[in-house]
């Protein structure tokens, strides 16, 4: 845990900084922006795209690839309405939801503090709340040509509906045993009342997501495993331990079949907000869809013979938030010892969208500098560039948070070495070309 000490240090980054850089090169911007915009939808550009798929793979990788008790899946958006009804959702996904009279605007009641003062009123700044009224998050949509109520389907609310629903039979075509997991990234949708701060809260966004099935009696041994796991991974990424903090969640916060659940919280620049949930969710899913579906989904200890219904452990993670965390954790205004400041991205390279910028001294020998960015490109996203002075190059890919920079000069004709520079020290050193694509290699995999 961050004590209050270390966390008063933790070096500040405007928000507006952040996503005017994001807007500017490329990263992420108002979804359908030449009509206006819609409120909770966000489109990821050329850097965007790169620096999220890294990040879903990264996380694939460590929770899927890396061990041979997860498996991974894909499934439909959509889901039959009664996954929703068996998983509560359609009664009880709802937030409390006030009205104002005098600004029409709408809040979450449980976040009052994110309202403001009210612009319409004369003589006070006080909103004139309504009484407050259950808002259901589900976003529905119509299946068919009928419109009467059976086509009524919900777009999911998040991505562990059908890891539940397809449970038995990922386990019997993978053959495996209890415990083991089921992850899946993917696409969820919510119809918040309040969409904001950036892309922090959005209508739509992906989830990672982890359920281990584990047998009853063991979930707080797999609770405290994964916890361990998740904290590992944002480490693994650089995150600065400063802003990286645990909440567990108090008695009256959990949902009435989860045993434990702990946060795990981002210092963003409008301040600690989770950005990923681990719950103990006892037997509840896989029972509940037992009941709906009236197909039994316990499964049979082969040596004590007992049969049971699997616990679940469930790590849930937005991918957008952390692509935010990591954003706002990378970001950095430096000042140089010229006097100049530059922008700096901190990026991880495992998540840098650009892992290698190629820039030759000259245009004129952009030929073979256009041959090594070739080479390099069947491995990583490479960027080339040859326009513009080699400092305001090198600005922009810092601004980007490309981790290496490779520079053809004139003298690399003759001695067949290119300069590689790094990012965070801005330190140079000479390459031979042979040698060039292990070097980056070796860069790109420190710390991992
Ligand atoms: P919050 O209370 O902040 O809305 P939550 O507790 O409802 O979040 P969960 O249902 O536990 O969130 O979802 C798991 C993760 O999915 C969250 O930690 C977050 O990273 C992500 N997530 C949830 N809602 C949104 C959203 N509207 N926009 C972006 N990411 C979201």
């Amino acid at each position: 845990m961050t004590s209050e000490a270390e966390t008063r240090s933790t070096p500040t980054v405007d928000l507006e900084d952040v996503v005017s850089l994001c807007a500017r090169r490329g990263f992420i911007f108002q979804s359908s922006e030449i009509y206006g915009g819609i409120n909770g939808f966000w489109d990821y550009g050329p850097l965007g795209v790169e620096l999220k798929n890294n990040l879903k793979e990264f996380w694939w990788q460590r929770t899927v690839r890396d061990r041979e008790d997860v498996e991974g899946i894909d499934s439909a958006i959509i889901a039959h309405p009664r996954t929703w009804e068996a998983s509560g959702h359609v009664q009880h996904f709802a937030d409390p939801l006030v009205d104002c009279r005098a600004c029409k605007r709408r809040f979450r009641a449980d976040q009052l503090e994110e309202a403001g003062p009210c612009p319409a009123r004369e003589g006070s700044s006080e909103h004139d709340f309504t009484e407050v009224r259950r808002f259901n998050l589900m976003l529905s949509t119509r299946i068919g040509a009928s419109e009467d109520a059976a086509s009524t389907a919900y777009l999911r609310a998040e991505t562990c509906g059908s890891i539940f629903t397809d449970f038995k039979r990922v386990r019997e075509s993978s053959r495996q045993k209890i415990p083991f997991g089921i992850a899946q990234i993917g696409k969820a949708f919510r119809n918040e009342i309040n969409p904001r701060y950036f892309t922090f809260r959005s209508r739509e966004f992906e989830q990672a997501e982890l359920e281990f099935f584990c047998h009853p009696g063991e979930t707080e041994r797999w609770f405290e495993y994964w916890l361990a796991q998740r904290l590992r991974f944002y480490r693994e990424l650089g995150f600065d331990e400063r802003r990286v903090r645990t909440r567990a969640h108090g008695e009256g916060e959990l949902a009435h079949y989860c045993k434990r659940a702990v946060d795990v919280e981002f210092l963003f620049p409008f301040g600690w907000k989770e950005i990923e949930g681990i719950h103990d969710r006892g037997s509840y899913d896989l029972t509940q869809h037992s009941e709906f579906s009236g197909r039994d989904l316990s499964v049979m200890d082969e040596t004590s013979k007992e049969r049971f219904v699997p616990a679940v452990v469930e790590t849930s993670v937005g991918m957008d938030r952390t692509a935010l965390a990591l954003l706002v954790n990378a970001y950095d205004q430096e000042r140089l010892p010229d006097g100049e400041t530059r922008t700096v991205l901190h990026l991880h390279p495992v998540v840098a969208p650009v892992k290698v910028a190629v820039l030759p001294l000259s245009k004129k020998i952009g030929e073979p500098a256009r041959k090594i960015a070739a080479a390099l490109r069947r491995r990583w996203n490479v960027f080339y560039d040859e326009s513009g002075n080699i400092g305001r190059r090198y600005r922009r890919q810092d601004e980007i948070g490309t981790p290496l920079c490779v520079t053809y000069d004139f003298q690399s004709e003759t001695d067949s070495q290119v300069t590689v520079r790094e990012r965070d020290s801005m330190e140079q050193e000479r390459v031979s070309l042979a040698g060039l694509e292990a070097h980056i290699r070796d860069r790109l995999e420190e710390g991992l």
